[in-house]
């Protein structure tokens, strides 16, 4: 009589086999610790430090962490940038949808620590129908930080051309 789950290579089940590779994954050195938030990518020194803060609507601080590879981080740089030419003159733009944010602002600052580059500091004018689409991804996937974690992520000073292409 077979062993339920179990096939003509293997004595153990299908789950058990399974479990022995995780722990094989886990533990190989060759990847680095921390995935990529968005992709789940690991590489090593290859992760970018997003930390992004903005005052909720009971003005408290939020202030969240994500880490992301070029490929995420490119993204999200062009969508940031998409209207951010500034050619209406005007200086409170959404950066995402383009329309003055005057009157309804709800800033989001970003302080970027990609690796091999110098931090790169945003304030983004988000509209506040905007904002919360740049949040959520920190929300859902980010580290909550307290307040002076902020900037607490060591600055580089060599180059590296694969990170100076990200759209800045
Ligand atoms: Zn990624
Ligand atoms: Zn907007």
């Amino acid at each position: 009589m077979p062993l339920v789950g179990g096939n003509a290579s293997s004595p153990f089940p299908p789950s058990w086999r399974f479990s022995l590779g995780a722990f094989q994954e886990r533990t190989r050195p060759l990847v680095s610790f921390f995935p990529c938030s968005e992709c789940g990518q690991r590489a090593v020194g290859k992760l970018a430090a997003i930390y992004a803060n903005w005052f909720a609507e009971d003005d408290k601080r939020q202030a969240y962490r994500m880490r992301l590879c070029v490929t995420c981080l490119t993204r999200l740089m062009e969508q940031l940038r998409k209207h951010s030419s500034g050619d209406s003159g005007l200086l409170t733009t959404c950066p995402l949808c383009g329309e003055d944010s005057s009157q309804n602002l709800s800033g989001v600052y970003l302080t970027i620590y990609p690796p091999k580059q110098p931090e790169r500091e945003y304030a983004l004018t988000m509209c506040s129908s905007c904002a919360p689409l740049l949040q959520a991804p920190f929300l859902e996937r980010g580290d909550k930080l307290g307040d002076r974690s902020v900037g607490a992520a060591a600055p580089t000073n060599a180059t590296s051309a694969e990170w100076a292409q990200v759209p800045w």
